[in-house]
């Protein structure tokens, strides 16, 4: 039997079938339009879905189902994305119901970094724990968490958007209006936006990275902020959940050795020597693929 994994994206969608191993066995990206109506990427989806079952040689009857990963908020009980800031046309749109109308099989609906955590947690870097936390830092920032096993959905399925929790009020605006939120502060756009008027020219997250390799004064001082303002953040949901892992993962965690080890000296200082917890950060096992085998997850497990 095989899944269908859909990972919606503001920059891209990833579409892959998988076994019920959580290997890929054929994958393709498309870019996100965002000048089209959501109706029509939609569309382009679904030709995506097709083209993959067809390549794959995988027969209709023995595809279980359709998982999608998508950007909060969403509503994954009726199976509505409810206008995320990095889709901002999508105003509760009824992607469960668009897809499943062409496709005659369950199709399901999780949060991105919920089905992330879930693909860390079958195959990844969570297999031996069920108390853990994925976190990707990526464009902006959002949490995963697994709790006695179980992922924790809340009311419609956004439970661990930790990119809002408020880290230092006396930073600037979030997007959402509060104050210091953790995304505007340690997401690739926030690091992208900080850095640039540091160096004095337009830089990418992934340009920082390079600089801070290269070991660059300013960028080295500024990165360190950011570190701990990632371990704050940790400190906080290990409070909060007692998790024994947290795992890493987004474009961000591509800083690797530096970002985890600065986490959790942070991690140790504020949360396990205090308490005798041994809480790990590590880095996520499945990359950029943990969105897509997660969405893919959905249908083999139900969601837990
Ligand atoms: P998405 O947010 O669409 O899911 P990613 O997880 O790849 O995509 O996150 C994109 C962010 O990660 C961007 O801000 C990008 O600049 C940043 N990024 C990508 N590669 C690196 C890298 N090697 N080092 C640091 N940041 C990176
Ligand atoms: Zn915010």
């Amino acid at each position: 039997n095989y899944a269908i994994g859909v990972d919606i994206g503001g920059t891209k969608v990833a579409v892959a079938a998988v076994n019920e191993q959580g290997t890929i066995i054929s994958r393709s990206v498309i870019p996100t339009n965002l000048d089209i109506a959501p109706e029509a990427m939609i569309a382009e989806i679904q030709q995506e879905i097709r083209r993959i079952i067809e390549r794959s040689g995988v027969h209709m009857d023995q595809v279980v189902g359709i998982g999608i990963g998508a950007p909060g908020p969403l509503d994954s009980k009726n199976g509505l994305i409810s206008c995320p800031p990095n889709l901002p046309a999508w105003v509760d749109i009824p992607i469960r119901d668009l897809i499943g109308r062409v496709f005659p099989v369950p199709v399901l609906l999780e949060n991105d970094a919920n089905a992330a955590a879930l693909a860390e947690k079958w195959i990844g870097a969570a297999t031996e724990t069920d108390n853990f936390i994925y976190i990707t830092v990526s464009t902006g920032i959002g949490a995963g968490i697994i709790s006695e096993g179980q992922l924790l959905k809340g009311m419609k399925g956004n439970a661990g958007d930790i990119g809002h929790a408020v880290i230092d009020p006396s930073f600037g605006e979030c997007v959402c209006g509060q104050s210091g939120c953790l995304e505007s502060i340690a997401s690739g756009t926030a690091i992208a936006k900080r850095a640039s008027a540091i160096v004095g020219r337009e830089v990418t997250a992934k340009d920082v990275f390079h600089l801070y390799k290269e070991g660059h004064p300013d960028i080295t001082a500024y990165m360190k902020d950011v570190f701990n303002v990632l371990g704050v953040a940790s400190v906080s949901m290990i409070n909060t959940f007692d998790p024994e892992k947290i795992v890493f993962g987004g474009g961000v965690s591509e800083f690797g050795e530096p970002m985890f080890e600065a986490i959790q000296q942070y991690v140790r200082r504020y949360a396990l020597n205090p308490t005798g917890r041994k809480t790990e950060i590590a880095a996520a096992k499945l990359g950029q693929n943990a969105g897509v085998i997660g969405a893919a997850a959905l249908c083999f497990h139900n969601g837990s």
